[in-house]
């Protein structure tokens, strides 16, 4: 499938109204070898998912590929765990329905996360103390050069929000599938944020069903709907610093949340930094940071690209300013 002067105002959880040359869309890795072999994916190329982590500021003068590669397939299974190789293109919150429909533990913290499967693996989300690099075992993967290549979970590079399909360098790898390892009899995921207290009103030991049930609830009540109000999720990956730096910021600012990371560093919440400058609810022309959550910007209504990214930069500085720290955009910027 291969369109002109594409527009991607439906691409793009933001809600900006640019175009690209040309979108392409493929529905096997085949199919998709074939679109390279042909020449017909023209540079500069971006291969996106559902578009929920990325802010268009201008029209794409190029290709942007889609992968609609679907299927949950079982691949390996034991007493203790089930191995389902999954399309790129397949919805991330399906693939978590799927899990948790059939009693497979392990996905259920990252439920209703927007995008796709394939994205999921590039920007190894994260939620309620749960990262999709958890469960995963290998990602597959086609290069512009027509290269197959099978990715093992160590040589992923993964971390925070991180993975090697983020390097600039690796901008020419395709992630086609993604293998997953789920438990069949899995420990639940639940100190973190309300998600504990929110489960215990229900009382007793809590279902995998009712974990996502009780995640979906918090997470429509606390995060604007995409389809109702433009935005990206977070704008702003969490700084991290050192606990000497903390220790020092506290003088000064007693409240200060962190929390403590495995290399002894901490992990500040933007939102929290936000917050304190007195940006939550606050607006900058059609670009706003969100009433419930400071770290999602939002679209007030034809915002453009720029205009979110003037807020992104004054809000950067208020921070840098009153706390001496960088908060630096998660969100993919084109
Ligand atoms: P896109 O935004 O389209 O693309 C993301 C990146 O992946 C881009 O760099 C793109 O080039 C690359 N990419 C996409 N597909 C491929 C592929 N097949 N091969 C190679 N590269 C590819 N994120 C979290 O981690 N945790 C959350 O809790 C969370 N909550 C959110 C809540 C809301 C309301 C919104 C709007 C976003 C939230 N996000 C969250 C961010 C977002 O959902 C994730 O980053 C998601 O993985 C993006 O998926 P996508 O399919 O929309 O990818
Ligand atoms: P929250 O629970 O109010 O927590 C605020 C911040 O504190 C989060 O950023 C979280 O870090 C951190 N935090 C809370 N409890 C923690 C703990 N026990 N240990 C370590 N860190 C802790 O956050 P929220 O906004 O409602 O979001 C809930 C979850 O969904 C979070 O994990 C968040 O990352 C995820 N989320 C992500 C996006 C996105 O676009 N990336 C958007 C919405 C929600 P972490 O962010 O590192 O988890």
């Amino acid at each position: 499938m291969r369109f002109e002067n594409y527009p991607l105002l439906g691409h793009n959880t933001f809600g900006i109204d640019v175009k690209a040359d040309s979108f392409v869309e493929y529905t096997s890795e085949e199919g998709l070898l074939s679109l390279i072999a042909g020449g017909e994916i023209k540079e500069p190329h971006l291969h996106i998912g559902s578009g929920s982590n990325l802010l268009f500021t201008k029209d794409f003068n190029g290709t942007v590929l889609h992968s609609a590669i679907k299927g949950i397939e079982s691949t390996e299974s034991s007493d203790e765990y089930e191995t389902l190789t999954v399309g790129a293109g397949v919805v991330w919150d399906d693939f978590v329905d799927y899990c948790v429909s059939r009693g497979l533990y392990g996905a259920e913290n990252l439920s209703l996360i927007p995008g796709e499967v394939g994205s999921a693996a590039v920007q190894n989300i994260g939620a309620y103390g749960a990262e999709v690099s958890d469960i995963i075992t290998a990602v597959h993967t086609i290069s512009m050069d027509g290269v197959r290549r099978v990715f093992t979970r160590n040589e992923c590079e993964y971390s925070y929000r991180h993975s090697i399909f983020k390097r600039s360098d690796m901008k020419r790898v395709f992630v086609t599938k993604v293998e997953m390892r789920l438990c069949k009899r899995g420990t639940l995921k639940l100190d973190y944020g309300a998600l504990r207290s929110e489960l215990e009103k229900l009382g007793g030991e809590p279902t995998l069903r009712q974990v996502r049930d009780t995640i979906i609830d918090i997470r429509r009540r606390k995060l604007p709907d995409p389809a109702e109000i433009g935005n990206a999720g977070s704008f702003f990956i969490n700084p991290t610093a050192t606990a000497e730096w903390y220790e020092a910021a506290k003088e000064r600012f007693p409240d200060m949340p962190c929390y403590r990371l495995p290399d002894g560093n901490v992990k500040i919440p933007a939102g929290w930094l936000i917050e304190q400058c007195g940006w939550k609810g606050k607006a900058l022309g059609r670009a706003g940071v969100y009433s419930k959550q400071a770290l999602v910007l939002i679209n007030l209504g034809d915002a453009t690209g720029d205009e979110i990214v003037k807020l992104s930069d004054t809000v950067r500085k208020a921070v840098a300013e009153k706390f001496g720290i960088e908060i630096n955009p998660e969100v993919n910027i084109y």
